[in-house]
């Protein structure tokens, strides 16, 4: 099959593109590199099915020859990325799914939305599952990401009843794994880079609000299976292992033999309390279950982190 990933340089991204090579389709992969980096995708540059186009998603896409999927992932994820880029992240996710649906459209292609964990806001319901309206602040500082992805669900779901577009949608759930940048803010990356360096893990707040956290290769299997699956109405995928992250920060010293302090910070705004995938729908759907422990997966995250220390020194 022929394949456009957008956000092809970030880390899911391309972790997605080593798949889809992997099982032998022909990769088209888009970013604008503003969060994502080539050295995630360089290795695969020399290979004739693969191409690679700089290109923010949020202005008009022109693409040559037939697209069977238009996989869209792009967008700032991390917390810090989505504060500082408020208007890019609102853009990529009303303008560039706009655009990236009409792509599709025009091309006869399938179209599958990364949606986020995020539309449930800070929930009011243990575990979140699909049918979960969410408690989003719209004016809070999280409202750009959490607000804009809410429109791309729904947008994506109006291509399909209105165009009768072939769509998919998931939700993902907080998401780690080799290449989640070292300075990118999200609690696994800090936690291990600090670990790594013998500085102080920042704990913001109690340390007591809990996620749930999946390994990047459960991710990108869930993914692959629902390209197979005709189900358009979101899905969420996640790992249901909720942990908090206090309990995060002491895996991770003992994972790295840290003797780092951990430094207590203020809670950013708006900050979720708990966070706990329901994963019924995509075990029944897709028979889908997370298979990688967190000591394995952080494991794997570890020793990708203390590469590119070697490699930077
Ligand atoms: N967090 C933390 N220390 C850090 C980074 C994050 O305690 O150095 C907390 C953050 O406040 C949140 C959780 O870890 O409660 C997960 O944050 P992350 O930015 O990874 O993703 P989120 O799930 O909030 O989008």
């Amino acid at each position: 099959m022929k394949i456009l990933i957008t956000g092809a340089a970030g880390f899911i991204g391309s972790h997605l593109v080593d798949r889809m090579l992997a099982d032998g389709h022909e990769v088209t992969a888009m970013d604008n590199l503003v969060t994502g980096t080539m050295n995630n995708i360089s290795q695969h540059l020399s290979s004739t099915r693969f191409q690679f186009i700089h290109h923010n998603v949020s202005n008009h896409i022109h693409i040559v020859g037939s697209l069977d999927w238009v996989i869209h992932l792009a967008s700032p994820a991390s917390p810090i990325d989505y504060l500082d880029l408020p208007i890019e992240t609102l853009k990529v996710n009303s303008l560039g799914t706009h655009n990236t649906l009409g792509l599709a459209l025009a091309k006869g292609a399938k179209y599958f939305l990364a949606s986020t964990s995020e539309v449930y806001g800070d929930p009011e319901q243990h575990p979140q599952k699909e049918s979960y309206w969410g408690n989003v602040n719209p004016v809070g500082p999280r409202g750009v990401y959490d607000e804009s992805k809410r429109f791309a669900e729904a947008i994506t779901m109006a291509y399909h009843h209105k165009h009768d577009l072939d769509t998919r949608i998931i939700r993902i759930f907080n998401c780690y794994g080799p290449r989640l940048r070292a300075n990118d803010g999200r609690v696994v990356s800090n936690f291990i880079d600090q670990a790594l360096r013998g500085k102080p893990l920042t704990i913001y707040g109690s340390g007591e609000q809990t996620r749930s956290f999946q390994y990047v290769s459960d991710l990108v299997e869930g993914i692959v299976r629902l390209t197979g699956v005709k189900h358009h109405e979101p899905v969420n995928l996640g790992n249901p292992q909720e942990r908090t992250v206090l309990e995060l920060a002491e895996l991770v010293k003992e994972l790295t033999g840290s003797k780092s302090e951990i430094d207590f910070k203020p809670l950013p705004t708006d900050d979720p309390k708990r966070r706990l995938p329901d994963i019924t729908k995509a075990k029944t759907l897709l028979d889908w279950t997370p298979e990688v422990e967190i000591r394995d997966g952080l494991v794997q995250t570890i020793a990708w982190y203390k590469e590119q220390l070697a490699v930077a020194k």
